[in-house]
């Protein structure tokens, strides 16, 4: 199993601004002063030795992911603005004639998660077959509402693709192109569900906008059991633990923080904090990740015999293999 980020960002798609790219050449420009590169390897070199916010982007793409595994059909998180690009490279890689079929595991409705779909160029497609999974009843209807004028010109009823839906229960177990997804219910305006995705002998838990209650212990006990053992989990670290418990409780988000803990507790071997807020830029996620870490170091004797929980924070065009 191999997990593709194609958005990263929570609320709402974040382009970079000339500004952010400013203060990128700066800090390049600074470690390269005196240098001279012999070839583009040696450029290649030096830039993956700086801080990864100086030469990279986590990006700005509203939540969606891609499951990757042995089976033909596709295996989808959200269809957040990420799902535009994906489409579009599924297109270049498959071509328009053969018919291609995605499963898509909603978390929830909120606009970040579903804003991608009149982009997704597959679904322009007659032979393609798309369909979207969840655990709410406005599924459909939301989905219809998006596409309808004079919000978009393209009506859902002249999408070429056969498109399909399938409601799931929280707590139930199905197989969906070869693998095995149990959706859980999660603390959100609406209810938002988490997906724990079994197959090939890996364990994925997709669990973006989420908010946990540090004192309701519970709650917090029926996330380790859903987290157990996995090979990564995608968690929801929009705030710091210190504005997710004061200023920002019930925005529905949690934290860094808590995601260390759930993960160390569940004993899961690497977590990727995910739903990036939109004011933070790379250099302040760079910050996160590492106070993150640090943490993580901090914590780790408290749960002795369970794995070194590796963190990163997730960026666009990430792939990682479980
Ligand atoms: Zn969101
Ligand atoms: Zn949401």
């Amino acid at each position: 199993m191999e997990v593709t980020f194609w958005g990263t960002r929570g609320s709402l798609p974040t382009p970079m601004q000339s500004s952010h790219i400013r203060q990128k050449a700066r800090a390049l420009l600074r470690a390269a002063s005196g240098k001279v590169f012999k070839d583009e390897a040696a450029i290649d070199a030096f830039l993956d030795a700086q801080p990864f916010w100086t030469a990279n982007t986590y990006g700005g793409d509203s939540p969606c992911l891609q499951v990757g595994l042995a089976s033909k059909e596709h295996l989808l998180c959200d269809f957040g603005s990420g799902a535009r690009r994906l489409g579009g490279a599924m297109l270049g890689k498959f071509g328009p004639g053969a018919g291609q079929t995605y499963h898509v595991l909603m978390s929830h409705l909120h606009w970040d998660h579903l804003m991608g779909f009149p982009f997704f160029p597959p679904a322009f497609i007659p032979g393609n077959r798309i369909i979207i999974y969840g655990c709410h009843d406005d599924i459909e209807a939301s989905f219809r509402r998006q596409n309808q004028a004079p919000n978009f010109p393209v009506d859902f009823s002249f999408l070429g693709a056969k498109i399909e839906f399938r409601k799931l229960t929280a707590g139930e177990t199905v197989e969906i192109a070869g693998a095995a997804v149990t959706p859980k219910l999660q603390l959100h305006a609406g209810d938002s569900y988490g997906y724990r995705i079994q197959a090939e002998d890996a364990v994925f838990v997709y669990s973006s906008d989420s908010e946990h209650r540090i004192e309701d212990e519970a709650a917090g006990q029926g996330f380790v059991d859903f987290f157990d053992k996995a090979d990564l989990v995608v968690f929801d670290a929009m705030y710091s633990l210190a504005d997710a418990v004061s200023l920002k409780e019930d925005w529905g988000h949690s934290s860094n923080i808590v995601g260390v803990e759930l993960c160390q507790r569940a004993g899961v071997k690497r977590l990727a904090l995910f739903h990036h807020e939109p004011v933070y830029d790379d250099q302040r996620i760079d910050q996160i990740l590492s106070d993150t870490r640090r943490y993580e170091e901090i914590r780790r004797d408290a749960y002795p015999g369970h794995p070194v929980l590796e963190v990163l924070a997730a960026y666009d065009g990430l792939t990682v293999a479980l």
